[in-house]
């Protein structure tokens, strides 16, 4: 076998999240090798700061660095989080749960949310989310002891953490620095390029050139490498989702310290709470076609419960992703790739999957053609993916008091992707999951539940099943998981006792 040459040097451009997870992953792999990692930033400049709320395959990235979790924990002042509860989407007044994890458990080899489609036929039909563990927690506002939980349901349970961002780039520049990750501060104020088109230094205000063979572009909305130099273009999807711009502010913790993130919607878009131990963050996302700022800021403060602990802060952003979020010799990651807004928490998500993915096609010093055609398909995939879901959040909604509201009931357009899910489950409650997808059928069928779209019928083959049995097991299972949610301590009181702030 003949290995190609392996790339000496990799810099990094930007220090926000993205750059620092992009940094830790790759300063942990190659810490004992002579390949180089730089990252370069400007504090000047800054990062947006926020990206608050994360989902379960975060915490498998934390720990594949090799990090604790109760230490990761009490240094980003995180807390748990078993879902979000989506408030008024529907119709004014109605709520529901999306959580995370897997719904029941299949009957005599019946997909569950079949053996569920048919009980709903009973008398007393029981609600979807009877049968989460993690919408039954969040329910109590409780977080689960996993040691003694083993033995029981609540073992397969999944959470993921909101978390501060800046607390988080603290954290993983602390690790990637101690992996061997030289870092710069200083203002990039030229892109240089090969005549082949790679790119091949940063000239910094502070006279220093760095060459590299290899660059990750992480320095936010701007792209400076990916568009600004390498001109990628971009799929702008905002006449699917039309928010465009979030204004956010923190407030002090309010009570109770919740489990779970809530989205409620408003009159032209939708607000965000995410608890953390030290703070609670706000956001509006809205769009501005609909609303104009002082409204949107006016919606917010009126919507949270503390005293702000800063000033509101707006941040514009373009629904979309880079055409080729791997160009020459260029990947972005983070918001220098792509932006969604953060109804479902993805993008921290979208971050570290496409670090994984890189990992797996890592390039070498030569053509890298077929890695980074195959690359930027799985990229355009999982935005693709994701913007589907966000879409099922609003086109099924009954509000009819906004023009916002009225436009995504009536004129929203929807792709053909989501419109084929939407027939398939509408059919017989179908849903066929995807290799490598990040909704699997229980984050759909939540929110299918919760925005009112409901199958037909049920598989014929349930017909096979005794109507009697079934619902005494289903009952049986509910009522063990809300028995076993209740003997939980709180949310609060776990993170007191076994993962105090530091
Ligand atoms: P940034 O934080 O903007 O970092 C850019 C970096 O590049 C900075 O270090 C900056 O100094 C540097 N830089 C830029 N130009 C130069 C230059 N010329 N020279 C040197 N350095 C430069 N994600 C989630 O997963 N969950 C959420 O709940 C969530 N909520 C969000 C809410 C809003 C309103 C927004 C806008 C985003 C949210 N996100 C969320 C996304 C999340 O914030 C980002 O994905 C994440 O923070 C990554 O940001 P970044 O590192 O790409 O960019």
């Amino acid at each position: 076998m003949n290995n190609s040459a392996s790339l000496k040097h990799i810099v990094i451009a930007g220090g926000g999240t993205a750059g620092w997870m992009a940094a830790a992953t790759l300063g942990n792999i190659f810490s004992a090798s002579d390949t180089q990692i730089t990252l370069i930033e400007s504090s000047q400049i800054g990062t947006i700061g926020v990206g608050e709320a994360t989902i379960p395959p975060f915490i498998a990235v934390i720990e594949s660095l090799g990090i604790d979790l109760v230490d990761f924990i009490q240094h980003t002042q995180s807390s748990f989080k078993w879902g979000i509860q989506f408030v008024d989407w529907h119709t004014r007044g109605q709520s529901y749960f999306h959580p995370f994890g897997t719904l029941g458990q299949s009957i005599d080899g019946h997909d569950f949310f079949q053996c569920w489609l048919k009980s709903q036929t009973s008398d007393h039909p029981l609600p979807l989310m009877a049968h989460s563990k993690e919408a039954a927690l969040a329910e109590h506002g409780a977080f689960f002891k996993p040691h003694e939980a083993a033995n029981t349901p609540l073992a397969s349970a999944q959470f993921a953490l909101h978390v501060d961002a800046s607390l988080v780039v603290k954290y993983l520049k602390r690790f990637a620095m101690a992996k061997g990750v030289r870092h710069i501060d200083a203002k990039i104020a030229q892109v240089k390029t090969h005549p082949s088109g790679d790119i091949a230094a940063l000239q910094l205000d502070n006279g220093q050139q760095i060459e590299g063979d290899f660059f990750i572009d992480c320095t936010g909305f701007g792209g400076l490498l990916i568009e600004q130099t390498l001109a990628s273009g971009y799929h702008d999807w905002r006449m699917f989702l039309p928010c465009n711009k979030a204004v956010t502010v923190p407030t002090a913790v309010s009570q109770p310290l919740n489990p779970f993130t809530i989205a409620t919607a408003r009159d032209a878009g939708w607000t965000w709470k995410i608890p953390l131990q030290h703070r609670t963050g706000n956001g509006y996302v809205f769009a501005d076609d609909f609303c104009d700022d002082q409204q949107a800021l006016d919606c917010l403060l009126s919507s949270v419960e503390e005293a702000p602990l800063d000033e509101p802060r707006f941040i514009p952003f373009r629904t979309g992703v880079r055409k080729q979020p791997w160009k020459a010799n260029c990947l972005a990651l983070g918001l220098a790739q792509g932006f969604l807004e953060p109804l479902e928490s993805t993008a921290i998500h979208l971050v570290s999957k496409s670090l994984a993915l890189f990992v797996r096609m890592f390039p070498s010093a030569g053509n890298n053609d077929i890695l980074r055609n195959e690359f930027n398909r799985r990229v355009q995939q999982d935005y693709e993916e994701i913007r589907d879901f966000l879409i099922l959040h609003y086109c099924e909604t009954q509000r009819d008091d906004t023009d916002f509201w009225r436009w995504c009931q009536h004129d929203m357009p929807i792709p053909d992707s989501l419109q084929h899910k939407l027939a398939f489950f509408r059919h017989a409650g179908g849903l066929i999951p995807g290799v490598e997808t990040l909704f699997q059928p229980t984050s759909w069928y939540a929110v299918f539940n919760g925005m009112g779209v409901q199958p037909q019928g049920y598989n014929p083959t349930l017909d096979a099943l005794d109507a009697e049995r079934l619902n005494l097991s289903l009952q049986r299972g509910a009522q063990g998981i809300a028995a076993l949610a209740a003997q939980q301590p709180s949310h609060a009181d776990f993170l007191r006792t076994y993962c105090p702030a530091h």
